[in-house]
């Protein structure tokens, strides 16, 4: 199968879950992600305090409706997960429509929709329905309306999935998506599978990665929350992060920039999007948005980008059931999956190296360094291969990472790295690990 076949594959399987915060749909949701690579599942126990939140506890629904007088069912979980405000408390009894009214979310501007609505820290109940059927099904029921929502809060735990893949380097690039939205394809499915497929890309080219790699599924905010938690001192080893979602909508790419305006990672990140010749949307680093706001704190320090197309907050289909698979295509997953994968091989070799031989300049003849006579020039760079030698010579003071020195004489990091590595190989320059 190719890889967009199995990303149709996958939304597919994956798309009908009702996931949220915690619950057994979360697990299992995991579980299938085992079957692509071969998470840790961990398991946090509601009650626990980490930083300023406790884990809540978890969450599991049986079954959610509304009957009108007539007995006949008007909003039914069974159809849409989302027809039920997520963390609704059990509930059963008959209202009248005026009560009913103050418990429903619809959106009167797109009347197919139904909204999507979350009550985790305030205990309440509430149904999501388009305003179509509010109108055709709700409004105009003469009697009581009966409530039924057969869920259970219980001690348990909130799951979260994680793997590990170590390169040359212990300095980490984190990886992070969230799994907790339920029937939704571009938030936040798109940003799981993308990452799920990205980590097998790493494992296949393990043995030549710079970098090691953190990969973790985790609800957005409380499992980042958590997560950074119980691994704080492996975080203060990550370099840079990547927060996967909402990458596979049909409109245009985009990225939010690192926090730090001025990181090396906004222009990476743009220098993929305009070696593929993509227009993109850039959208500044903001206090609102994904767990790149738990990662970038100032006590995390990690500056973190997302690629995106179809940006949460910006297409109308955001936070409703229209965000289908109708609206993520497997084609679009497979684009932004490129862009990352891109994106994660430059600063995968972005490293520091050290010159061994720094008194005045080597005599090139002595080592086994060219195919040709050196003085050739590569595809994409208006310096010969011997002069770039002599740049990274120059350069290469055990501070200066590749990429720096591949804007300051203006060639490709990859392909600076190729002669880079030449070097090392000819114990001229020695990289530095763990800076
Ligand atoms: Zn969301």
């Amino acid at each position: 199968m190719d890889i967009t076949s199995e990303f149709k594959f996958y939304l597919n399987k994956l798309f009908p879950m009702n996931r949220s915060l915690t619950g057994e749909q979360n697990r299992e949701t995991l579980k299938i992600i085992k079957d692509i690579i071969p998470i840790k599942v961990h398991e946090y126990s509601s009650g626990s305090k980490v930083f300023d939140w406790v884990i809540p506890e978890e969450w599991n629904v049986v079954e959610a409706w509304v009957k009108n007088s007539k007995g006949e069912k008007v909003i039914d979980f069974n159809n849409s997960n989302l027809h039920l405000v997520s963390y609704s408390e059990p509930i059963q009894k008959k209202v009248s429509l005026e009560e009913l009214q103050k418990k429903l979310h619809f959106l009167e501007q797109i009347p197919e929709a139904i909204p999507y609505r979350t009550s985790y820290y305030s205990k309440d109940w509430g149904f999501c329905l388009s305003y179509n059927d509010y109108i055709g099904k709700v409004i105009n029921n003469p009697g009581d309306f009966e409530i039924f929502i057969d869920c259970n809060f219980k001690k348990g735990g909130l799951s979260i999935g994680e793997i590990l893949i170590p390169g040359r380097n212990q300095k980490e690039i984190l990886i992070s998506c969230y799994i907790c939205h339920p029937s939704m394809a571009n938030d936040s499915l798109s940003g799981v599978l993308i990452t799920a497929f990205l980590a097998r890309e790493l494992l296949k080219i393990q043995k030549d990665l710079e970098h090691s790699y953190r990969i973790v599924f985790v609800p957005e905010t409380i499992g980042a929350i958590a997560y950074s938690y119980y691994n704080l001192e492996k975080m203060r080893k990550i370099e840079r992060g990547l927060v996967i979602t909402t990458c596979g909508g049909k409109g245009r790419l985009g990225y939010k920039r690192a926090k730090d305006g001025d990181d090396f990672i906004n222009q990476m990140t743009e220098d993929v999007f305009y070696e593929n010749g993509d227009e993109f949307l850039t959208y500044d680093f903001d206090i609102n948005g994904s767990d790149e706001r738990q990662y970038s704190s100032i006590g995390i320090g990690i500056n973190c980008v997302t690629i995106t197309k179809d940006k949460y907050y910006e297409y109308n289909y955001y936070h409703t059931s229209l965000d289908n698979l109708d609206f993520v295509l497997p084609e679009n997953l497979k684009k932004t999956f490129d862009r990352y994968l891109q994106l994660i091989n430059k600063l995968d070799k972005n490293i520091v190296y050290t010159n061994l031989k720094p008194y005045g300049e080597i005599m090139l003849s002595k080592y086994n360094l060219f195919s040709g006579d050196g003085g050739s020039f590569l595809p994409s760079m208006k310096l010969t291969e011997k002069e770039i030698i002599l740049w990274l010579m120059h350069l290469c003071d055990g501070e200066m990472p590749l990429y720096m020195i591949a804007k300051k004489i203006n060639v490709k990091l990859e392909e600076l790295y190729a002669i880079a590595k030449k070097l090392e190989m000819e114990n001229i320059l020695r990289v530095e690990l763990d800076l």
